[in-house]
């Protein structure tokens, strides 16, 4: 998926590319390596609320900052490390730097947003895991959501719902991830407990350009509604589409117009600069003028 890849010139492994055996064992080998020599690095992504135009949460997005390969997109190191068994430790290490990095932000409303994979969900285990985390940084619970994709409720129904419950009652909030792209099933919808659908930027990127698009977006909006989630919509990259999702009733945004993956720093220096010059207004705000 060269379009997840952002800034990432080299591609490893693609989900429609069969990687060789060797070259496997060669990515699985540096990301032992990556583990233990704290490679890692975690990227913010601002979601911002339709409802009074304000940051409230980040996202965070792993990247890999390869010795002699630069900073590679975690869709071209993810798979394979759900594949070789790595997405735990990995999984475990964003969770708790997430948690850590969100506990010191000087804005304590703000909640950070951690990507748990369905390989890396693994009921009785990953609500240790978040508790540990929770622990370890003492980040308010409020303050952290968990965002699962569908994929997660193919498996083991019981235990599943029985997980996100358990996650749910410590405080943690819930999103489904990439929804509509999944093992979509509206049964399941109103089966699991959740507290977000998170629209797929797919659907967003058609918005305005198709009627079955509109319609869709509308649709999971008006189910967002009876089950009394919020929504928000992924991959927002114009006004013409903020627009839309405003009159659609669309809750939150996050995408490349209010601003890229980069470090909760470097957003702040925009945001003061915004807020010091008149003629900088935030896009939201200069997407109503
Ligand atoms: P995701 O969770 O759906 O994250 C959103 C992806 O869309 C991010 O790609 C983000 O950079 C990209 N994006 C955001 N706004 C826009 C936009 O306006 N236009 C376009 N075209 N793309 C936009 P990224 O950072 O490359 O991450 C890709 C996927 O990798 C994530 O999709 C998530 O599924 C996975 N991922 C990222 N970090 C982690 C992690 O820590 N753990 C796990 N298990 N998965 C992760
Ligand atoms: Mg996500
Ligand atoms: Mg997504
Ligand atoms: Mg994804």
């Amino acid at each position: 998926r060269a379009k997840h890849s952002g800034r990432s010139t080299f591609s490893w492994y693609t989900a429609d590319m069969d990687v060789d055996a060797q070259k496997r064992k060669e990515i699985e080998a540096d990301l032992v390596k990556a583990l233990k020599f704290d490679q890692f690095d975690i990227l913010y992504q601002p979601q911002y609320s339709l409802i009074d135009n304000k940051l409230k949460a980040y996202e965070a997005l792993i990247r890999w900052e390869h010795p002699s390969k630069g900073t590679i997109s975690p869709d071209n190191f993810i798979p394979v490390a759900e594949d070789c068994g790595l997405i735990e430790a990995i999984g475990d290490w964003v969770l708790v730097h997430a948690c850590k990095e969100a506990a010191s932000w000087e804005d304590t409303s703000l909640c950070v947003a951690v990507n748990v994979s369905a390989d890396q969900f693994i009921p009785g285990v990953t609500e240790q895991k978040v508790a540990e985390a929770l622990r370890l940084s003492k980040l308010a619970p409020e303050r952290l959501e968990i965002e699962i994709t569908e994929n997660i409720l193919i498996a083991n129904t019981k235990a599943v719902v029985e997980t996100l419950k358990n996650i749910r009652s410590m405080g943690v909030s819930i999103a489904m991830d990439d929804f509509g792209t999944g093992y979509s099933s509206l049964s399941y919808l109103s089966r699991f407990p959740f507290d977000k659908i998170k629209i797929d930027h797919s659907f967003i990127k058609n918005l305005g350009k198709s009627t079955y698009t509109d319609a869709i977006v509308t649709s999971i909006v008006g189910i967002g509604r009876s089950l009394d989630v919020l929504i928000t919509a992924e991959g927002v990259e114009n006004a013409e589409q903020v627009t839309l999702l405003r009159a659609a009733g669309c809750n939150l945004v996050q995408g490349f117009l209010l601003g890229r993956p980069a470090s909760v720093k470097s957003h702040e220096t925009l945001r003061a600069r915004q807020a010091q010059d008149p003629m900088l207004i935030d896009p939201l705000a200069r997407q109503l003028h």
